[in-house]
């Protein structure tokens, strides 16, 4: 993409009105603008980021065995009443008439739709279990809307939920979200610890809420130093692995991680003094088993191998994906601008003319931009006739993993700088190692 053709509204100062890192950056890099309180729309560079971010919590999802659909954002409100949520919901639910006067909502979660749409279709026990998932917006009406899109009113989630024959059955289906949670977030370049997390009603222990550190985290956060030595991508695990899958639950939920809602000074106590970390987080992730609540209330259910009629467990696994925008920046930024993980980065080289009159740095650019987009290395091209330094305050700005920088000196020399925006690492190359080092 060349800059000179971009939507990339970038501003030089601070804009005033966020509080918080990764909503400053966030405006100033031309990622996202507010339309109303709460509500965003993504600008192309943002946009970009949210579907590799997106892509990434999909392909996960498919690889843990969880299939995708789509629900819609408007649900009748009768669809609510069978669970008894619609009055016990309260003013963060969105509630809009129709023409008709029919009563509607914009939703807020999807556990009510789910459950129906599995119990008109679904009559045995061979056809279970099942996770389902979609990403899809959502709305809550939330008191206090702000940092941006860490809590909007309208934001993006992926929301799966598992259907299984017996409480057994369904903590497999939760060790396997809580898998694909560490992998996902690990692929993202970011770090989210897996957290004991208020149970509601049922109780039990599966409830985990997966915190990104950070400073500005609405958390606060008390956890094990062995998490920072754990095995985040868990390589040699299996999703079948049920025995695997057992033994990576215990490691969690014995190694201690709490935010203040669960934390417990007496456990917290027995933690090696020097092993104990604490700090801020955000939440980017929740999963929840909620056994048979929907499925009881909403009377859902499948006949057995002996002919008699089972309530099926459920649980349910959100993940931030807007809000992932802001917590990934808040992980990873510097005083210069955002340093996007190469997986999520909207394009990974930013490639810059320090002299865009120079017909010879003008040329080799040209050059190198056909040979990065032939290789299908995504490339932002900085072609306008801007002063140097400018056009490299914006790359820093907007964090491009890579930096390409075609100046008349080098190009005179046959050579362009190579920088790298997570240490700032500089290295003249010859135009074809610079290549081969970005196709490699
Ligand atoms: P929070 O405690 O932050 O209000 P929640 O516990 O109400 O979140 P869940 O119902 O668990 O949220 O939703 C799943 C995920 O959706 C959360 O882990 C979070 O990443 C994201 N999320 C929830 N509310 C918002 C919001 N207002 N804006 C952006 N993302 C949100
Ligand atoms: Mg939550």
């Amino acid at each position: 993409m060349r800059v000179s053709r971009c939507f990339l509204p970038v501003m030089k100062d601070s804009p005033s009105d966020a509080q918080i890192v990764s909503h400053k950056l966030m405006l100033r890099a031309g990622l996202v603008r507010q339309t109303a309180a709460g509500i965003y729309a993504w600008l192309p560079i943002g946009f970009r980021v949210l579907q590799k971010i997106e892509q990434i919590v999909r392909e996960e999802q498919d690889r843990s065995g969880a299939q995708e659909m789509l629900m819609p954002t408007l649900q009748s409100a009768d669809l609510w009443r069978e669970s008894g949520r619609y009055d016990a919901y309260g003013p963060e639910m969105l509630r809009i008439r129709d023409r008709h006067e029919r009563e509607m909502l914009y939703g807020p979660t999807n556990e009510e739709m789910i459950t129906a749409l599995f119990r008109d279709e679904v009559k045995s026990y061979r056809e279970l279990p099942r996770t389902l998932y979609h990403i899809q917006w959502k709305f809550r009406d939330e008191v206090r809307p702000r940092f941006g899109v860490m809590r909007g009113r309208e934001f993006l989630m992926k929301d799966a939920y598992s259907f299984d024959l017996d409480e057994a059955g369904a903590r497999q289906s939760y060790y396997t979200q809580l898998l694909a949670y560490l992998r996902t977030f690990q692929r993202m370049g970011i770090r989210a610890v897996p957290m004991k997390a208020a149970s509601g009603p049922i109780g039990g222990d599966l409830s985990h809420e997966f915190i990104v550190l950070a400073p500005t985290g609405e958390s606060e956060v008390f956890y094990d130093a062995a998490f920072e030595e754990f095995d985040w991508s868990q390589a040699q695990l299996r999703y079948g692995d049920a025995q695997g899958l057992q033994r990576l639950f215990d490691q969690v939920s014995t190694t201690y991680a709490a935010t203040d809602e669960t934390h417990d000074p007496d456990r917290w106590s027995q933690v090696a003094s020097d092993r104990q970390r604490t700090g801020r987080g955000i939440e980017v992730g929740h999963i929840f088993y909620f056994g048979d609540k929907y499925s009881q209330a909403m009377g859902l259910k499948v006949s057995g191998p002996d002919g008699q009629m089972i309530t099926p467990m459920m649980g349910s696994y959100g993940v931030g994906v807007s809000r992932l925008v802001g917590a990934i920046i808040e992980a990873s930024h510097d005083d210069a601008g955002i340093v996007w993980p190469e997986a999520v980065a909207p394009w990974t080289v930013g490639l810059v003319t320090m002299r865009a009159d120079d017909e010879p740095s003008r040329t080799a650019a040209e050059t190198i931009y056909d040979r990065l987009n032939a290789a299908g290395v995504e490339t932002l091209y900085d072609d306008r006739d801007e002063r140097g330094g400018v056009k490299l305050g914006t790359m820093d700005l907007i964090g491009l993993p890579w930096q390409v920088i075609v100046g008349p000196r080098g190009i005179a020399n046959g050579t362009v700088e190579l920088k790298r925006r997570a240490t700032g690492e500089r290295e003249d190359l010859s135009i074809e190692s610079a290549l081969a080092r970005l196709t490699e």
